[in-house]
């Protein structure tokens, strides 16, 4: 737990959020500002600075986070979706804590 991280609060249920699923290990919930009609966040509970700052033992992990992705999707109505971890600032990260966008809805999602 980060004191000042976002996502921690949120994790500990001190900032409200739209979860839309949990388990001991992850939890996802709806972006506060959605880019498409379906706009979710899948997040480690556990305070991961960013994708630079994983290694092997964090396989498992990445592996469950990306396997939810298009479970979640299909569930959400969505026939396909689109990805995205933003990786420092320079790379458009802006919360600090490690994150996988899922987004996609309405209409086919441009190439870039
Ligand atoms: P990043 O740019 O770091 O990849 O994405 C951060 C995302 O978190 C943004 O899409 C932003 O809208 C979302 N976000 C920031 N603060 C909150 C919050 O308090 N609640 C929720 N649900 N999403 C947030
Ligand atoms: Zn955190």
């Amino acid at each position: 737990m980060n004191g000042d991280c976002i996502f921690c609060k949120i994790v500990n249920g001190d900032i409200p959020s739209k979860k839309i699923y949990e388990d001991d290990e992850v939890i996802v919930f709806n972006d506060i500002h959605p880019i498409a009609p379906v706009h979710f966040l899948i997040v480690p509970k556990q305070h991961i600075e960013s994708l630079a700052s994983c290694d092997y033992s964090h396989e498992e992990l990445l592996g469950k986070m990306l396997v939810l992705a298009p479970n979640l999707a299909m569930k959400h109505g969505l026939k396909g979706f689109r990805t995205m971890i933003n990786t420092g600032s320079e790379g458009g990260q802006e919360v600090f804590h490690l994150h996988v966008h899922v987004f996609g809805g309405g209409t086919v999602l441009p190439k870039t």
